[in-house]
């Protein structure tokens, strides 16, 4: 009965203020209270948010650029961003993973904590769905969203996200890929309690062409696999 379906927003909204939050809280987290499959999506978590890192400090620091992190859950990725002098927002539909978000940031962005990193910019914490964000950013990273989208809709998503950022657009979506798409739906014929959500997947060229619509251009890639998490990546700048 955990499942949400239909790319309703409302119930993505409900699912990850409640079951959805314990959840992926416990997945994101660090306890030991995870089973097997659970710990799998950590990992491969972790690594998706490391490439992510990796690919928007490869341009250089961080220090000083606005970085807008568009469905933060509890703060993977913003809180280490902020450690690297990036000034971050941080925002999601859910006020409970926001409020998570901002009281890990609390106890981990301590000033002075490590004396070799740049002063942590505190990030702000928003709660608002991806459609009501606005203003402008350097940068504009979505990880592991688009998942909830179904094609249809992610392609409006990917222009509004572009439309909010100057330079570049990072995002990671479960990619359609045959084997996947075939692991997906064995799982839907034998629905398991860690089938939390309806997940929704996405081609590369899908995801590229509403790229190439507003005007932008694929320039990095990347791809994330453990057993049970796959995450392509995609910088994109603007064409
Ligand atoms: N980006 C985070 C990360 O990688 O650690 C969280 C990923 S989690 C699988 C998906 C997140 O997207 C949830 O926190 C959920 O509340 C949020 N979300 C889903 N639909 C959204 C929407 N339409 N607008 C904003 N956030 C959304």
């Amino acid at each position: 009965a955990e499942e949400v379906g239909g790319g309703d927003k409302e119930v993505v909204r409900d699912y990850f203020n409640n079951t959805g939050f314990q959840r992926w809280k416990k997945i994101y987290g660090e306890t030991d209270e995870v089973n097997r499959v659970q710990k799998d999506i950590r990992i491969g978590h972790a690594k998706t948010v490391e490439n992510a890192i990796k690919m928007l400090t490869d341009e250089g620091s961080l220090r000083g650029v606005t970085v807008c992190d568009a469905g933060c859950g509890t703060g993977s990725l913003s809180i280490p961003l902020a450690k690297e002098g990036a000034v971050v927002l941080a925002s999601d539909i859910s006020a409970a993973m926001v409020a998570e978000a901002e009281k890990q940031a609390k106890e981990q962005l301590v000033a002075g904590k490590d004396e070799l990193s740049p002063a942590p910019v505190m990030p702000k914490f928003e709660v608002s769905d991806l459609e009501s964000l606005n203003g402008k950013y350097d940068t504009v990273v979505c990880l592991d969203v688009l998942i909830h989208y179904p094609q249809n809709k992610a392609d409006g998503m990917i222009a509004h996200l572009a439309s909010l950022a100057e330079k570049r657009l990072i995002l990671s979506f479960a990619p359609k890929t045959f084997y996947y798409d075939l692991l997906k739906r064995v799982g839907e014929l034998f629905p398991g309690p860690s089938k939390a959500t309806r997940a929704y997947l996405h081609s590369e060229a899908d995801v590229e062409r509403a790229l190439q619509k507003v005007g932008w251009r694929i320039r990095k890639r990347g791809l994330v696999t453990t057993q049970f998490y796959f995450a392509k990546l995609v910088e994109a700048v603007p064409a």
